[in-house]
């Protein structure tokens, strides 16, 4: 472990980006030359070996993807670029958003010859959430078919940005740096070796048609470098630079690098890009937060205002709990008390570290701006927002999401029980996606996730990392119930209960509506009902237990006996008789005529239904298609170009699964496919 350090870290040198692409598109193979030019990796592990240094779960390394976002550091040039990896598949999605939610830029991996894939709208969309700043890299430029030009449009059409080329790559496996107006040549073993030339005029020519874009984009941004342009005169670079800069900070373009990873070819003209066009941490816009009052704030990133942070990770790290956090503002250090406005725990932290993959490093103190991990946090988790106590206020929470799909797990044997449940306890405080539920009937446990491989990697981890013998059942998707129209119930509850020789009597009426609201909408409780006899007067203990029974009648549906989601519930009426309408008789009351009404309204079991999208080589699209709709796919638009058809559907999800394999079988390995949580529906 390396020394404590104090010194504050000049955030103007530090850039906070992450890197993301559809799968497959190159992003580990990126990483690894990245840490390996800025000298943050002496060998380059090559993914197909499963010895990449950022894949270091070994589950990541088994399946060849990955799955965990760890915070690298690459020193590159006076600067500190954090990278965050950010997983590929589309089961760990709230991986990335959780990174895209902390960094300050993203750099876009694309696959040449592929272009926009599923993956890459998937991950542009969660960009736009947080208005993230984004640049690409075309990747695979090696491959046969790659095609620049065609990429850019694929942005432009597709994902409506506005790339503006930087850097293009020629078929000498050079590279034509527009701003610069310089050509870079790769050599060395891994390509370590930068040569600077000239750019011969055939060679300009031939980027012509690149130049003339990057040129209109900053004459666009920049009125004084516009008239340059104009007057066909050659802009400055830093000028250019300066325009670029600007322009990605306010997300107005999408400045495109080109190249190959694995040709070691292109990598070096992007971290210097980063360097120039990213912004550093203080460049950002300040963060939206609300104060304990409800007011919303802005939050300056100052290492001399209030302290405040984002956790935006729970890990396991040798048995102890550790947090990830940006730090938004002010500064902190090892023994400090940090309150969790959420719950309004005060909680210590023991240590403050520096991250760099699976290695940490101890700290001094640390300061707006900079990514750390904390360990003596017992509560915070996930999306909390962290203050100093006399400074409580929430910055903007992660997007929580729908586990869909749910696992039987059991332990290999009783001896296990208690130690499988424990392990079952670390993996869910790391993984908000994850819950763990108990059928009250079978006493079966369930855990529930975003997929199939994201369920079987966890179940995997538990018998590998936790050492726990474990059996599984099938997969089966979560199901919710809603109601399928208006209904009502005038219910008038009496029980009289013997307790040896006295009784006691419990009666009241009450009458409650329900009625089904839209898809997605979530529960109402309207529970201000009329109190008879009139002129009756209750106290706030009858008018909890009004509330209570309203909420204990709408916790699950009349089908299947599950979640109950979209229903506007209404009490309208509560009569009571004199000392025998007790708080329990009331709540009885209530929570009968609910449940009353909602049987009589009628159920409907609804599952999850994704929006998917196939793409598949044009010779197999009949086949796809037709299997598509045996599953009862929705389609709702095709399209066809470059001999590759994209399928966009919306699919149950239990008709999904093992879809991987099967695909691949339809389209001799070449077909891919991506889903994601659209709503709980009854198709
Ligand atoms: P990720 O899923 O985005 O992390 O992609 P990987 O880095 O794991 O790469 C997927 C596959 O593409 C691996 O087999 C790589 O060796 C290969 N690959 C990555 N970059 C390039 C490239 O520039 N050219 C070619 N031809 N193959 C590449
Ligand atoms: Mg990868």
């Amino acid at each position: 472990m390396a020394k404590g350090k104090s010194t504050p870290v000049d955030l103007s040198h530090v850039r906070n980006i992450g890197i993301a692409a559809h799968i497959d598109a190159g992003k580990t193979t990126l990483t690894e030359r990245v840490l390996y030019y800025t000298g943050a990796s002496h060998k380059i592990g090559e993914v197909h070996d499963g010895e990449a240094r950022m894949d270091w779960m070994e589950e990541e390394q088994e399946h060849g993807i990955t799955i965990t976002a760890a915070v690298t550091k690459c020193p590159w040039k006076d600067h500190l670029i954090q990278i965050v990896d950010t997983p590929g598949h589309v089961d760990f999605t709230i991986e990335v958003e959780r990174s895209m939610r902390v960094l300050d830029a993203a750099v876009i991996v694309m696959d040449g010859v592929r272009g926009v894939e599923p993956q890459t709208e998937t991950v542009w969309r969660q960009a736009n959430q947080f208005e993230l700043p984004r640049m690409f890299f075309v990747n695979k430029m090696d491959r046969p078919g790659a095609d620049y030009g065609r990429c850019l449009e694929a942005i432009r059409e597709r994902l409506e940005g506005e790339p503006v080329p930087v850097c293009v790559p020629l078929s000498d496996d050079s590279i034509v740096h527009l701003v610069n107006r310089e050509r870079y040549t790769f050599s060395g073993d891994m390509g370590e070796h930068v040569a600077v030339g000239e750019v011969d005029a055939d060679t300009w020519a031939s980027v012509a048609e690149h130049r003339e874009s990057l040129l209109l984009a900053v004459a666009d941004l920049d009125e004084e470098l516009a008239e340059v342009i104009l007057m066909e005169e050659e802009p400055d670079p830093d000028a250019v630079w300066a325009a670029l800069k600007a322009g990605l900070a306010q997300n107005r373009i999408n400045p495109c690098f080109a190249g190959s990873a694995l040709r070691n070819w292109g990598v070096q003209p992007l971290l210097d890009g980063v360097l120039k066009l990213c912004p550093a941490p203080l460049d950002r816009p300040p963060s939206t937060a609300t104060t304990s009052d409800g007011d919303e704030v802005l939050v300056e990133m100052d290492p001399d205002g209030p302290f405040a942070a984002l956790a935006f990770k729970v890990q396991m790290m040798g048995g102890r709990r550790h947090v990830f956090a940006r730090i938004y503002s002010g500064r902190l250090a090892p023994g400090d008390q940090l309150l969790v406005p959420r719950t309004g725990d005060k909680e210590r932290v023991a240590r403050v570290f520096d991250v760099d993959a699976a290695r940490k490093s101890k700290l001094d103190s640390a300061y707006a701006g900079q990514i750390v991990l904390l360990a003596g946090l017992r509560k915070a988790t996930t999306g909390d927002t962290l203050t100093s106590p006399d400074h409580p206020l929430l910055l903007e929470p992660i997007r929580a999401m729908n586990p869909v799909l749910g696992l039987a797990i059991e332990a290999g044997s009783s001896r296990e029980e208690e130690k499988l449940l424990e392990a079952l306890g670390k993996v869910l405080e790391e993984d908000p996606t994850l819950r763990l539920d108990e059928d009250a009937e079978t006493g079966q446990r369930v855990l529930r996730g975003m997929g199939e491989l994201h369920l079987q990697i966890v179940f995997e981890r538990l018998q590998r990392e936790y050492g726990v013998s474990a059996r599984a059942g099938k997969p089966d998707v979560v199901v919710r119930e809603s109601i399928a129209g208006p209904g009502r119930c005038d219910n008038l509850f009496h029980r009289v209960i013997d307790q040896g020789d006295a009784s006691i009597e419990l009666k009241a009426r009450a009458v409650a509506e329900v009625e089904p609201r839209g898809r997605g909408e979530g529960m109402t409780f309207d529970v201000a009902p009329a109190i008879l006899p009139a002129g009756t007067s209750v106290n706030a203990g009858m008018e909890e237990a009004i509330q209570a029974g309203a909420r204990d009648g709408a916790i699950c549906g009349p089908v299947e006996g599950a979640v109950l989601q979209d229903v506007a519930v209404a009490v309208l009426e509560v009569e009571l008789f004199g000392p025998s309408s007790s708080v329990h008789a009331v709540r009885a009351a209530v929570a009968e005529a609910v449940r009353k009404a909602i049987v009589h309204a009628g159920g409907v079991a609804m599952r999850p239904i994704m929006a998917t999208e196939v793409v598949v080589p044009e010779e197999s699209f009949g086949t796809v298609l037709g299997d598509l709709q045996a599953r009862g796919a929705l389609i709702q638009d095709t399209v066809t170009a470059h001999g590759v058809a994209t399928i966009t559907c919306e699919t149950p999800l239990q008709k999904l699964l093992g879809y991987t394999t099967n695909l691949r079988s339809m389209t001799q390995g070449r077909g891919q496919f991506s889903m994601e949580f659209s709503r709980f529906d009854a198709l």
